[in-house]
């Protein structure tokens, strides 16, 4: 079976991870520092804090933030479900809003008209790699006093109107899992240019420990002394980890422009069937194109996807709208509230994306499709 997504991974990351092994630091050393400084340069901004996944980076995200009870995160469904549920874990409300229609990326619109006086942040993600509608987000976030999250599990390597992905919101997200752009195994990080809110998230990920002697509430204790000011939890990366991952973000650039070809070869291959509505990619924007959602007729989506199953080709779909999850559905949401969103999964099925496809795996997703769209009913 062809997968969806795959890591690439070759000597160089192999080496990275095995002199780090051998090196006396196999977490908290200068790997982690090596990495985190290479993933800010690649953002464009001062802070990046790596932690052990992109659902750690979103729960230091939001604790950043100070959001809790009470408190209200407008964000999409059209997302992996961990987006709302760190949010939820902090104990704030998930307010969800539609999405648009092409792109599939949170809806600046819907996103406002879903904001209360409660409303302390807006989540997009950058849906299949394309940069959410960064200057609408700035903009409500600064007319409605909120923080601009941006889950960018999807896009690391993507621009906007040449600015990176990580220097467009208050804070940045982004995932290293093997599926993911780039990868270190399991892995994340969070990016911002705010050195309050770095400070916070640094201190969340390494269990609020305060070290500084000059931050201490007691610095005369003894040379031994640490002191936790606010609850945090252990979400470091390992030193061997940060290796793979610095050693990956020296190829990025590498697998952004295969993926390109990739989906250039995609949207060639389907241009004249009209049943299929192909990705669609706003002005400015340069995405690494982390998936490739086709959409189909609703009515058959099922049938297509078993058939490409069936074929040898590990589709996915991405994603179930995520208030349709019996967690959200047991709080009291309920399906239809965002029928842009409900419409773009009924019809939606991801193809095989990733740097490792040949031109031969492409063609064969390709026939394999054209054939599932032309018998699968
Ligand atoms: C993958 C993903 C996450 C979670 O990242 P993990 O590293 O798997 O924890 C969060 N949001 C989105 C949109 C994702 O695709």
């Amino acid at each position: 079976m062809l997968p969806y997504g795959r890591q690439s991974i070759d000597e160089t990351d192999v080496e990275a991870a095995v002199a780090a092994l051998r090196s006396d630091w196999l977490t908290t050393g200068p790997e982690v520092e090596r990495f985190e400084a290479a993933v800010a340069a690649r953002a464009g901004v001062p802070h990046a804090v790596s932690v052990t996944s992109g659902t750690a980076a979103l729960h230091v995200a939001y604790a950043a933030t100070g959001v809790g009870p009470g408190d209200e995160v407008v964000t999409t469904p059209l997302t992996f479900v961990a987006t709302a549920a760190a949010a939820a874990l902090q104990g704030a409300t998930v307010v969800f809003a539609d999405v648009d229609p092409g792109t599939g990326n949170l809806d600046p619109r819907a996103a406002e008209a879903a904001v209360t006086e409660r409303t302390r942040v807006v989540t997009g993600v950058d849906y299949a790699g394309v940069p959410v509608d960064a200057a609408a987000f700035r903009d409500l976030a600064d007319r409605k006093g909120l923080l601009f999250l941006e889950d960018a599990a999807h896009s690391i390597g993507s621009t906007l109107d040449g600015r990176p992905v990580g220097s467009l919101a208050d804070l940045t997200t982004y995932s290293f899992f093997p599926t993911k752009n780039l990868t270190t195994a399991e892995g994340g990080a969070v990016v911002t240019a705010d050195d309050a809110l770095a400070a916070r998230a640094r201190s969340f990920k390494n269990h609020g420990l305060v070290r500084d002697r000059a931050a201490q509430r007691y610095p005369d204790e003894g040379p031994w002394h640490q002191e936790v000011h606010a609850f945090g939890l252990n979400y470091r990366l390992p030193d061997v980890l940060a290796a793979v991952g610095t050693s990956q973000l020296a190829r990025l650039d590498a697998f952004v422009a295969r993926r390109a070809e990739v989906k250039a070869a995609y949207d060639e291959a389907f241009r004249d069937l009209d049943e299929v509505e192909l990705p669609v990619r706003p002005e400015g924007a340069a995405p690494a194109w982390h998936l490739y959602p086709l959409r189909v007729p609703a009515d058959r989506r099922r049938a297509i996807f078993e058939s490409l199953r069936a074929q040898g080709v590990g589709v996915q779909v991405n994603y179930i709208p995520a208030y349709w999850h019996p967690v959200f559905e047991d709080l009291g949401y309920r399906r239809g509230q965002c029928p842009v969103a409900e419409g773009y999964y009924r019809r939606e099925i991801s193809l095989p994306m990733f740097p490792g496809l040949t031109d031969a795996d492409v063609e064969r997703v390709v026939d394999a499709t054209r054939h599932a769209l032309a018998t699968a009913r």
